[in-house]
């Protein structure tokens, strides 16, 4: 990998608080990694579970640089609001992955793609630096590198940046470094186990991290299943929608799922090919 065309150039950290990036951080930090982050930037869905937030908390007092919080407000009042165009469609602005079931024909769908990681964690970060570095309108020479806590193990999201002004860099792959090499790393260093980082509702969530909300953290699982009932509801006032929202593979509510007998369908080969690496690290 070539990495000479990151020298002399501000580094900042995209921190989504899960382990990847925050073993990114804790290297960076301790001068395992070089050069020294300017900052870690944290794009808040103002979804992520508690245990989130209060890693993120933990995490930002351990750091040697600081961590900055940007947010474009709530992912899930913005995927629940109907808008409506001049001829009477009602159609939301941003969107999460879905899995669909047509009640009518009983066939299966899924809409993987989406805007929002798009909306509520490229665009602030990009927002931020173009501030911070700063950027010039029309700039098109790198003028920064975005690192991202993309592990070796999910090398195929790896995506590089779609503005000019600023390269992507991906540390773990430069070191061939696993999640699970990271999750040691952290228990080598006597540090806590860092979190699952993704919104609550997330429909990359694999049965086991389903499981783990349901049974640690019960209230943020109860939010998710509101959250489903809501969007199926938000979804059927919609005339040009006629496949029913689910938020895992079995099109069950996540309230009726055995999530130990549920058989998963490739949500994480989904999360893989669809994730820009900004969730779930
Ligand atoms: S964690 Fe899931 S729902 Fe949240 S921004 Fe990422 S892909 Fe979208």
């Amino acid at each position: 990998m070539d990495t000479e065309q990151y020298e002399g150039l501000p580094h900042y950290l995209s921190l989504g608080a899960g382990v990847q990036s925050s073993t990114l951080a804790l290297m960076y930090s301790l001068g395992e990694l070089q050069p020294m982050p300017k900052a870690a930037i944290f794009a808040d869905t103002q979804a992520e579970p508690k245990s989130v937030y209060d890693w993120l908390n933990w995490l930002e007092g351990q750091l040697r640089f600081p961590v900055h919080r940007v947010s474009k407000g709530s992912l899930k009042d913005e995927v629940l609001k109907m808008r409506v165009t001049k001829d009477g469609r009602k159609y939301s602005k941003t969107d999460i992955p879905i899995y669909t079931l047509n009640e009518k024909t009983g066939s299966e769908g899924a809409v993987p793609n989406r805007s929002c990681t798009r909306d509520y964690k490229i665009k602030p970060i990009n927002q931020f630096l173009r501030n911070a570095v700063p950027i010039k309108r029309g700039e098109k020479r790198p003028q920064c590198v975005s690192v991202i806590g993309i592990s070796l193990d999910e090398i195929r999201r790896m995506k590089p940046s779609r503005d000019a002004w600023v390269l992507c860099r991906w540390p773990l792959i430069e070191k061939r470094i696993t999640r699970i090499a990271c999750i040691e790393w952290m228990a080598k260093k006597g540090y806590p186990k860092p979190p699952r980082s993704a919104c609550v509702f997330c429909p990359y969530h694999s049965n086991k991290e389903w499981r783990r909300l349901q049974t640690e953290e019960p209230e943020e699982f109860l939010a998710a299943v509101e959250f489903e009932r809501q969007l199926q509801e938000a979804k059927r006032k919609s005339e040009n929608f006629v496949h029913k929202p689910f938020l895992h593979n079995s099109r069950k509510p996540l309230d009726t799922i055995d999530f130990r007998s549920d058989v998963e369908r490739g949500q994480q080969l989904l999360w893989q090919d669809e994730c820009e690496g900004m969730c779930g690290v």
